[in-house]
């Protein structure tokens, strides 16, 4: 999506780590007409999936599944982070690596929001090696639901976890696929788009 591509260009910045910094825009402070853009190409993307619920987990992911819900029409779930004391008995329950933090977090969505009967559309803001995914993957076939689709803002694919995910047959549509990106120079190479 080119709207996202010049926006990376303009105001990302390469951090050690191989880490994008988007604070400007999507992970601090939100700029929510230029993400509400993102979500109405989430519904283009998707247009033929019947979805009725779109997960994503907190708390980056919340802004971008949130407008892209206002253009499905359809209710936003949010994996909690959690620590075991105050688990819930009635909830899904998974462990996510965070690339960002360098720690596996446990993590948690209510069986009150998400069952058999649900086809969900996972949202996040970023994909780099595909754990936060998996995760909310393996939330959704514990409820026994299906995975429609999944919509990623920005994917780093030299970190390779969009690239295993469509191997796995999942319908994975990235608004933005970085393939290099360099630190010291700050240059930044995006995938061309397919079709
Ligand atoms: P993965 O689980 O795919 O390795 O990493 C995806 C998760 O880590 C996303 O939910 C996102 O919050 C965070 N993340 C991974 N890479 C980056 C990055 O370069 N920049 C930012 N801001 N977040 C990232």
């Amino acid at each position: 999506m080119k709207l996202l591509e010049e926006k990376i260009l303009k105001d990302g910045v390469i951090k050690s780590g191989n880490v994008l910094k988007v604070d400007s825009f999507l992970n601090h402070q939100i700029d929510v007409p230029f993400i509400a853009e993102l979500g109405k190409e989430f519904k283009r993307q998707f247009a033929d999936c019947p979805i009725n619920k779109i997960l994503t987990i907190e708390a980056s992911g919340i802004g971008i599944a949130c407008v892209a819900a206002m253009s499905f029409g359809v209710p936003v779930v949010f994996a909690k982070k959690t620590t075991g004391s105050n688990m819930d008995k009635d909830v899904y329950f998974t462990q996510i690596y965070s690339y960002t933090h360098s720690k596996t977090n446990d993590v948690v969505v209510s069986k009150r929001f998400l069952n058999k009967n649900d086809h969900v559309l996972i949202i996040d803001d970023f994909l780099a090696n595909g754990c936060a995914l998996e995760g909310l993957i393996d939330i959704v076939r514990q409820a026994g639901g299906t995975v429609e689709g999944i919509g990623v803002a920005i994917e780093k694919g030299f970190q390779g976890g969009g690239d295993k995910l469509r191997a796995m047959g999942f319908n994975l549509h990235s608004l933005a696929i970085i393939d290099k990106m360099d630190a010291a120079s700050g240059v930044i190479h995006f995938r061309q788009e397919q079709e």
